[in-house]
């Protein structure tokens, strides 16, 4: 049997691996070495866990932890209230609560996000209403805002994803228009700005999450910021069983709720992260300005735009648009392939979520039946059609937060890795 022309590459590269040959076909990585290992700490974060649990205070109720941390990330933020919950997810979820959402109501979410965005919908047995995606920036459309409203919107959810913020300019006054609270997502977007304030700030909640992956870590960890008091309070009321700041008595109830409540030791941990979070989000800032500065003068690859009132990225992730017709018709999975034999891991980010089974199921539930009208069910498909997410998630390419913090000569590597690939496409395509 005739080797391919592949193989037979992949053989005389093996013996020097020459540096302007594929990593995928046997030549030498654009970058050898291995990009940061997340998360960082040290003694800080072991004293710091030591201490607590010497203490004996594990429960918010009856340590100083949780409260110490809400105080912190309110000062950080410049938000006027800060409430700790279990993780992102329970800090949307109590929000929406917060916020008076109920079954049969409708919420605007975006198609490009983590599926928590739109599940904490479906546990509040609201309906989600997809808001197709901007082709440049990867954030919801605002301009498609408007026409998605209808007498049962009850909230706005969008999302700052990849740290990146979506067109608050736009999407607030619409809201304030219609009457429409605004819950910011901002669990990708720790210390992101619009116009020189904290995102999560501007809308009547903002929701954060700690998860392991995210900028700030405690394993799992969230927060919601608001400048209403009252609306805090009753987030603080239905995270805490429906037991308010000010109980009405002993082991007496005016509302429901349930446990979403931070332990101490995730405020422990995220006290001691964040000594350190302002220093990481300045490298992750020059390290990706100085990728883009490359990047964008690659054919082929685009990064995404930041808004004009974006005036920090918080680079959660690092996004851009991959076009095959400019590496010889090469398909993105290859090119992730080939992009990770050169020591350059990458993903292809999300897969649209409006046309995901588990939204169907959702619809078809009995619940669902009885709650929203045949009509509104029956036209839901054709409604939340997001045509230009659809291609997006064809296209995207995403590098983590993690990445960001290596020395500035991995930038010079990652765009060497793809200048690589796109000058020996024509090989990879034969494949
Ligand atoms: C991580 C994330 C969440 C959920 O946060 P958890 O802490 O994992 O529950 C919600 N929305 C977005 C956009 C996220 O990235």
């Amino acid at each position: 049997m005739a080797a391919s022309p592949l193989a037979g590459a992949a053989l005389a590269a093996a013996a020097d691996a020459p540096a302007d040959q594929l990593a995928i076909l046997g030549g030498a990585k654009a970058h050898p070495t291995p990009f940061p290992s997340w998360p960082v700490f040290d003694q800080t974060e072991e004293r710091a866990l030591l201490d607590m649990l010497r203490s004996g205070k594990w429960y918010r109720g009856s340590g100083q932890m949780v409260n110490r941390f809400e105080q912190a990330y309110a000062q950080l933020t410049g938000a006027r209230f800060c409430l700790g919950t279990a993780n992102g997810t329970s800090a949307l979820f109590t929000s929406l609560n917060g916020l008076g959402v109920e079954p049969g109501d409708e919420v605007l979410v975006p198609p490009y996000t983590f599926v928590a965005t739109i599940n904490v919908v479906l546990r509040q047995h609201a309906l989600p209403v997809f808001v197709d995606t901007d082709a440049e920036t990867f954030q919801m459309d605002a301009r498609k805002i408007e026409a998605a409203i209808t007498p049962r919107t009850r909230a706005i959810v969008p999302v700052h994803l990849g740290g990146n913020a979506c067109d608050l300019d736009a999407i607030l006054p619409i809201a304030a228009r219609h009457n429409i609270p605004v819950i910011e997502d901002a669990c990708q977007a720790h210390l992101g700005e619009w116009r020189g304030r904290k995102v999560g700030t501007y809308g009547q909640a903002g929701c954060f999450s700690f998860q392991a992956s995210k900028n700030l870590n405690s394993g799992e960890g969230g927060a919601i910021l608001s400048n209403d008091e009252d609306l805090r309070d009753r987030c603080y009321t239905f995270h805490n069983n429906g037991s308010g700041l000010k109980p009405i008595g002993s082991f007496t109830y005016s509302s429901t709720g349930t446990n979403l409540r931070m332990t101490e030791f995730q405020a422990a941990l995220l006290m001691a992260q964040m000594t350190r979070i302002e220093e990481q989000a300045k490298t992750r800032t020059e390290n990706a300005r100085y990728l883009t500065s490359l990047l964008k003068e690659i054919p082929g690859i685009a990064p995404a735009r930041m808004y004009d009132g974006c005036t920090r990225n918080a680079y959660h992730l690092y996004m851009f648009r991959y076009d095959k017709a400019h590496f010889a018709g090469v398909p993105r999975s290859v090119f992730l392939k080939a992009l990770a034999a050169e020591g350059v891991p990458a993903s292809g980010g999300y897969t649209p979520l409006n046309t995901q089974p588990f939204l169907k199921n959702a619809l078809h539930s009995r619940g669902c039946q009885k709650l929203f009208p045949g009509t509104v069910l029956a036209e839901w498909e054709e409604r939340n059609r997001c045509p230009v997410n659809d291609r997006l998630c064809e296209e995207a390419v995403w590098f983590t937060q993690t990445m960001l913090l290596a020395p500035r000569s991995s930038m010079d590597r990652i765009a060497d890795g793809i200048r690589k690939i796109q000058a020996n496409a024509a090989l990879l395509s034969r494949a």
